[in-house]
């Protein structure tokens, strides 16, 4: 349990991670008092949502929890928390909290703005790790939007959903944005040196990916191939 950096009015509590994802646990962020906004809470996990509730009694109780995206690690163990759970749409305000849509990570997925520049960010990107983006149709350039999105407003810290505080926002966006564009960069030339199977564009523009990442690997390769497609950038057929 910490508070963010030069906020006091922000509370991390971090849930157990019980998959057998990499990522650490989900962080369940408390904000402001009387009552307070609890934001992800996390797994159904019943300890995890007992130090919630301390924590928030602390505060003067739950007015709302808000959810970034309805996975299951973030959202899961809400309705256990007996208040209203709402999962906000664009420009929508709760508890203090301007929610902006940045979908890509999952269709829902929204970051949640306070007004002194501080941004929950749920898995558009993250404090440790890698953001998983889904190929299911135009998904990636929906989450290019929204980090692109999310680089105009002014940001002093993120919250993310796992891992640790971001206080240098500007670069951890720039990061990202410049890490995915590296991969589209490495598998265009690649396709138009006329590479056409997916074993070898995935050796060769996820080269620094160990074996064991590769089937993961397999799947943002996907997402990004979609984009071409859509984009209108993918020369022909591929081979299986
Ligand atoms: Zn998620």
């Amino acid at each position: 349990m910490s508070h963010a950096p030069g906020h006091r009015e922000i509370l991390r509590i971090v849930a157990p991670n019980p998959g057998p994802m990499t990522l650490e646990g989900t962080n369940t962020y408390l904000y402001g008092s009387d009552p307070c906004v609890v934001i992800d809470p996390g797994p159904d996990v019943e300890s995890h949502l007992d130090v919630v509730r301390a924590a928030a009694e602390e505060r003067g109780g739950i007015g709302t929890v808000l959810l970034t995206h309805g996975h299951g690690d973030h959202a899961e163990g809400a309705p256990r928390l007996g208040v209203e759970v709402v999962l906000p749409a664009d420009g929508e305000e709760h508890g203090g909290l301007r929610a902006v849509a940045t979908p890509g990570h999952a269709a829902d997925h929204v970051c949640l703005m306070t007004a002194d520049r501080v941004c929950f960010s749920g898995d558009l990107v993250l404090g440790e790790g890698s953001t998983f983006v889904p190929p299911d149709g135009g998904s990636l350039i929906a989450y290019m939007d929204s980090l692109r999105r999310m680089q105009a407003e002014p940001i002093e810290l993120i919250c993310p959903g796992h891992g640790p505080w971001i206080e240098d926002p500007a670069a951890k966006l720039a990061e990202y944005v410049e890490h995915r564009e590296m991969r589209e960069r490495r598998l265009l030339a690649a396709l138009e040196r006329g590479e056409r199977s997916r074993e070898a564009l995935l050796a060769e523009a996820w080269s620094d990916v160990p074996p064991e990442l590769r089937p993961a690997a397999a799947m943002v390769m996907q997402a990004h191939l979609e984009k071409l497609e859509v984009e209108g950038k993918l020369p022909g057929r591929l081979a299986n």
